[in-house]
């Protein structure tokens, strides 16, 4: 069975765009939700290897969600991709001490979103 990966957005185009992109990369195990807490109670219930989260939500964002995933047993090992828009310097030090895997900033290519997801996998291998 594929790779399940956890696709978190509230825009429903980032979902297609990264949807597409990963499909292209051969990952068609997906599920999609909507904010953090929408995130991390499938997280509760499923087997999932692999987390992509945007930042921006309402309800639970997505360093929120990060911070819940990589605090809770069982599923702190699970690589974590965060897809945003924002490039400012405190915000990747808030996602890396928050334990991110690998962060991504919108816009992104096809290419650079799968070369984030090789490096989050290799880290934990
Ligand atoms: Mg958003």
């Amino acid at each position: 069975m594929s790779m399940r990966i956890l696709v978190v957005d509230d825009f429903d185009t980032m979902i297609r765009i990264i949807k597409n992109v990963l499909s292209e990369l051969g990952y068609d195990n997906i599920i999609t939700a909507r904010n953090g807490e929408q995130a991390f109670q499938i997280l509760s219930k499923e087997k999932i290897d692999f987390i992509i989260s945007d930042w921006n939500m309402p309800v639970m964002t997505g360093i929120e969600l990060l911070k819940k995933v990589k605090g809770t047993p069982g599923m702190d090992h699970i690589p974590f991709l965060m897809v945003t828009a924002e490039a400012e310097k405190e915000h990747i030090v808030e996602a890396i001490q928050a334990k991110v895997d690998q962060y991504i900033i919108k816009p992104f290519t096809a290419a650079t979103l799968g070369e984030k997801i090789k490096f989050a996998l290799h880290k934990k291998c």
